[in-house]
C-alpha cells in the first residue's frame, strides 16, 4: 500500500478496459462518488486495440470516459483518467498500478484478478453491484455491434457518437470477418 495515503483524502480507483465504455461503467463510477471524493479511473489494457476483445484504442476510451461523464454533468475536478499498459508479472502489477496514479485507499472493482492483487497488497476493497449484467457487459455490446444488434442504448450517447465518428461497428466487423 502506497505509504502517503491516509483515511482522511477519500480517493478511489476504478480500472476497467472499457470496451466500450457502457452504462454498467457509468453506473459503479456514479455510485463510488458515495464513498470517495476523487476517483481515479484506469483504462486498462492501452497496449491493445484492433482485436475482437479490445477493439478500441487507449485515447478512443478515454475520450469516451471523458466525454459520457461530461454529459452525465461529472465536473473534471472529481476524476483523473489514467492509462494502465498491462505488464508480464501479477505480482508487481499493483505497484505498477501505483506507480502511474496519484495515491488512493479504496479499490472498486468486480474483476476476481483485480480483486485478488490490490487484497493481498492491503488495499480496501468495494465490489460494486453488477447492474444487469446480461447486456451491460463489453462482451454482450460487441457481440450486438457485429450483428447488428441494438446497442447504441447500452452505452453513453457520447460514447455512441464517438463509436460513430470512428466507425468503430465497422472496424469491430471487419476484424471479426
Ligand atoms: P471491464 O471494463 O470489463 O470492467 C471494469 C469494471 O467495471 C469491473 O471491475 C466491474 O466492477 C465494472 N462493471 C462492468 N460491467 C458492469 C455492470 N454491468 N454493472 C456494474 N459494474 C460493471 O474491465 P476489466 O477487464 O475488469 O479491467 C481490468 C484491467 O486490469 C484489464 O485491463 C486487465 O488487463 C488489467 N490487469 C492487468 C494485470 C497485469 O497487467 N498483470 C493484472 C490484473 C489486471
Amino acid at each position: 500500500m502506497q505509504i502517503h495515503a491516509n483515511s482522511k483524502e477519500r480517493r478511489g480507483i476504478l480500472i476497467g478496459r472499457m470496451q466500450p465504455l457502457h452504462n454498467g461503467h457509468i453506473q459503479v463510477i456514479k455510485d463510488t462518488f458515495k464513498e470517495v471524493d476523487e476517483l481515479i479511473i484506469g483504462i486498462g489494457s492501452t497496449q491493445i486495440s484492433h482485436t475482437l476483445e479490445n477493439p478500441f484504442t487507449a485515447g478512443e476510451r478515454t475520450l469516451m470516459v471523458k466525454k459520457s461523464l461530461t454529459e452525465e454533468g461529472i465536473e473534471g475536478d472529481k476524476y483523473y483518467i489514467i492509462p494502465i499498459t498491462d505488464i508480464m508479472n501479477n505480482a508487481m502489477w499493483v505497484s505498477h498500478v501505483e506507480m502511474l496514479t496519484p495515491y488512493f485507499n479504496k479499490v472498486f472493482s468486480g474483476n476476481p484478478l483485480v480483486q485478488q492483487l490490490f487484497t493481498e497488497a492491503g488495499y480496501e476493497l468495494n465490489v460494486p453491484v453488477l447492474f444487469n449484467r446480461k447486456l451491460l457487459s463489453g462482451t454482450k455490446i460487441r457481440d450486438l455491434m457485429i450483428n447488428d444488434g441494438g446497442w447504441e442504448d447500452l452505452v453513453p450517447k457520447s460514447t455512441a457518437m464517438i463509436i460513430k465518428k470512428i466507425n468503430g461497428v465497422e472496424r469491430l466487423k471487419h476484424i471479426y470477418r
